[in-house]
């Protein structure tokens, strides 16, 4: 499907390097982390497994003196397609490879790629679809929603973890494992603890705020994790974003964009982001019940199908965050929810 060539390029950052490739979608580029600690070569995400970008990647490896051989741990982010796409080959390419994820990132993964569950994925899609509806969605959209939660999990295989990562772990002794639920529920970051770097993943980046939103968490995931308050995903992320800035890092390496050299204040840009639109969104309201569709529109203009979601998912994350302290309100109306403050 892509034919297009993507452009690569290897920096070095104190003793980190840094491989960066393009990727066809907004974010433009993916970067890849290597780094040796107690004589262990590091890989901070595996990327994409899609066209050419293997061969870019293990060129671009070549390119710092290394083979895929001398790989020894692979940590992997989270579950999107732009992180674990080369898990699998990675491994197979070298099987003392040690890949390592957090237990919910390998669950979810592990549960998509079984096709025995592909009903229950489907019918989640539908529950996910039907709920838009009421959002503002209409039907055609809300179908692209069914195809698109069809569609991603093809580019995600699963790779089973030599180690299974909680919050808390220790890698190395030097590397700290950071549970960061938000963006995506299993979401990780790996704290050097000794030069204070922060390899993020989409949990901070340097010019755009990640996407809020987890939607298809399987049934026995959402009760083994029965504690997580699934709705309030904001809240999550919030947090998430606290406990890296009390970490007070130096350098923070993310997946997407520029390298970030001022991480207290980038943490605070976006939490200050965020505040100001739930701000927003509460002034847009006040008095005015209106469907989150119309709210996202009034905030992000019009927005093809798949676009649309991602923004309508975005305000949603806001609106149940206002709603969970009480700030909106919601009713429903002609079968469709409106929220008002
Ligand atoms: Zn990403």
């Amino acid at each position: 499907m892509y034919s297009v060539k993507f452009n690569s390029e290897v920096n070095q950052i104190e003793d980190v390097h840094q491989i960066k490739i393009d990727v066809p979608w907004a974010v433009k580029n993916v970067s890849l982390y290597l780094f040796t600690i107690k004589e262990k070569n590091v890989l901070f995400d595996s990327g994409l497994d899609m066209g050419n970008w293997g061969k870019i990647f293990f060129s671009a490896l070549n390119d710092i003196s290394l083979t895929i051989q001398d790989i020894d741990y692979c940590f992997i982010s989270h579950n999107h397609s732009d992180h674990v796409g080369l898990a699998g080959t990675l491994k197979q390419k070298n099987p003392n490879l040690k890949i390592l994820m957090h237990d919910i990132t390998s669950k979810t993964l592990k549960w998509e790629n079984e096709s025995q569950n592909l009903n229950e994925l489907e019918q989640e899609a539908k529950k996910v679809a039907f709920q838009m509806i009421k959002y503002g969605f209409n039907e055609k959209q809300a179908e692209r929603v069914v195809q698109f939660f069809s569609y991603w999990p093809k580019f995600r295989k699963y790779q089973k973890p030599d180690i299974i990562l909680h919050d808390g772990d220790r890698i190395l002794e030097d590397l700290e494992v950071i549970w960061t639920p938000g963006h995506s529920f299993g979401h990780i970051c790996v704290f050097n603890t000794k030069k204070k770097f922060l390899f993020s993943g989409d949990h901070i980046l340097s010019r755009i705020t990640p996407h809020i939103g987890n939607y298809i968490i399987p049934k026995f995931l959402t009760e083994q994790y029965e504690g997580y308050d699934f709705n309030n995903i904001l809240k999550h992320y919030l947090n998430s974003l606290d406990r890296i800035d009390k970490l007070n890092p130096k350098i923070i390496f993310p997946a997407h964009q520029e390298i970030i050299y001022n991480p207290h204040k980038r943490i605070s840009e976006i939490k200050e982001h965020h505040k100001n639109r739930l701000a927003e969104i509460s002034r847009v309201i006040k008095n005015n019940p209106l469907t989150p569709l119309k709210i996202s529109q009034i905030h992000f203009g019009d927005l093809d199908d798949m676009n649309s979601f991602l923004a309508l998912s975005e305000v949603l994350g806001h609106l149940f965050f206002l709603e969970n302290q009480d700030l909106v309100k919601s009713v429903e109306k002609n079968g469709k929810i409106l929220y008002y403050s």
